[in-house]
């Protein structure tokens, strides 16, 4: 798909079917400005019909607006599968929530995007997509850019679909392209800590945040199955390391699940392992999952466990929660295909 390609691939798809250079710096454009085939004007039909094979075919078929604000897209691909974007508008600018993979297959128990496994990774260009469509739909192009920050925080493991997503992010960053500060993008991991090692070396300037959710190993195994494979140790380690190689601060979110991670103790704990290098927590309520048994606490509760940590000497925030009302919040993102087709 023509949306995988750099600037550079893209003139070299046009040169090797014989076309003029300036036709490349046109189909890129239109791919950056988020046009169907049928909207680019500049194009004959000739051309169009040469292309149709390659062109990208993703398109918004339903958006949900929030009583915030926060608007939900559904986006499908040309095999008709399906996956939910989030836009957040805040003072500094537009941010899009995109989401990696149809579905995941990480199992964690609080999560609604992993309850029917995966079905497929994203293409870079598809991940791509999602920001230009949208960045369309406010009314904006290459040249007009609305979107100011992404985060990879949607469906998905962005570290389980690793050559994608770093190739996603050298699109998305590139000066040709939409022209995103790498230092606007947060790519959020359940913790695949050989990936972390990985994307270190990759020398980015992305922030890191990573999932933890538990203060120690044996209730983080119990709501997030990952946690059979890597230790919180492990994580710790990976991330120091990511931090001497990119000098980025590492972000944690920890969303608070009702008698599951909320106690003194876990603040006890936390404190052990997080004292002693650049950090900040997140503190996320759980959002509600239908499907899921789990309890969330109220936003005072949240205010209070962050006071506590505060106490100890942590740096850690509550997160505003946004879109819940849509479904569009942390968590609750999914690909319930059937559901948007028929409705
Ligand atoms: N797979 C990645 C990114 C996707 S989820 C990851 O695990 O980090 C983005 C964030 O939302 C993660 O921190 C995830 O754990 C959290 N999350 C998932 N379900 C949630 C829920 N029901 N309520 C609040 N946060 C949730």
């Amino acid at each position: 798909m023509l949306s995988d390609f750099n600037f550079n691939e893209i003139n070299l798809y046009t040169k090797k079917i014989g076309l003029p250079l300036f036709r490349g710096e046109q189909i890129f454009d239109a791919i950056y400005s988020g046009k169907s085939l049928e909207e680019i004007s500049n194009i004959p039909k000739a051309l169009k019909d040469i292309i149709i094979n390659d062109y990208p075919k993703y398109k918004i078929i339903k958006k949900y607006t929030s009583k915030d604000g926060t608007q939900k897209f559904i986006i499908e691909f040309a095999d008709g599968n399906i996956v939910e974007s989030v836009l957040m508008k805040y003072r500094y600018g537009y941010t899009v929530c995109v989401s990696t993979q149809v579905g995941c297959r990480m199992g964690c128990k609080f999560c609604a995007s992993t309850l029917n496994g995966l079905s497929r990774n994203l293409s870079a260009g598809e991940i791509l997509g999602q920001i230009v469509l949208i960045n369309r739909d406010l009314g904006g192009s290459k040249k007009d850019r609305k979107i100011t920050n992404v985060v990879l925080m949607g469906s998905g493991e962005p570290l389980d679909n690793y050559e994608n997503v770093i190739k996603f992010l050298e699109l998305i960053s590139s000066s040709k392209g939409l022209n995103i500060s790498q230092r606007n993008i947060s790519l959020s991991t359940c913790g695949l800590v050989d990936k972390i090692y990985k994307l270190a070396e990759e020398k980015l300037n992305i922030t890191l945040t990573v999932s933890l959710h538990a203060s120690c190993d044996e209730k983080r195994k119990k709501i997030m199955p990952i946690a059979n494979q890597y230790s919180i140790s492990e994580i710790m380690e990976a991330c120091k390391f990511y931090y001497q190689k990119t000098g980025r601060k590492i972000y944690f979110e920890y969303t608070l699940i009702k008698d599951v991670n909320d106690s003194k103790e876990d603040i006890i704990n936390l404190t052990k392992f997080l004292k002693g290098f650049l950090f900040h927590l997140n503190i996320i309520p759980l959002n509600e999952v239908k499907e899921r048994k789990l309890e969330g606490v109220s936003r005072l509760f949240a205010y209070h466990f962050v006071d506590e940590l505060k106490k100890h000497g942590l740096s850690a925030t509550v997160r505003r929660t946004m879109g819940e009302d849509i479904e569009g919040a942390c968590g609750q993102l999914r690909n319930k295909m059937l559901k948007y087709k028929e409705e």
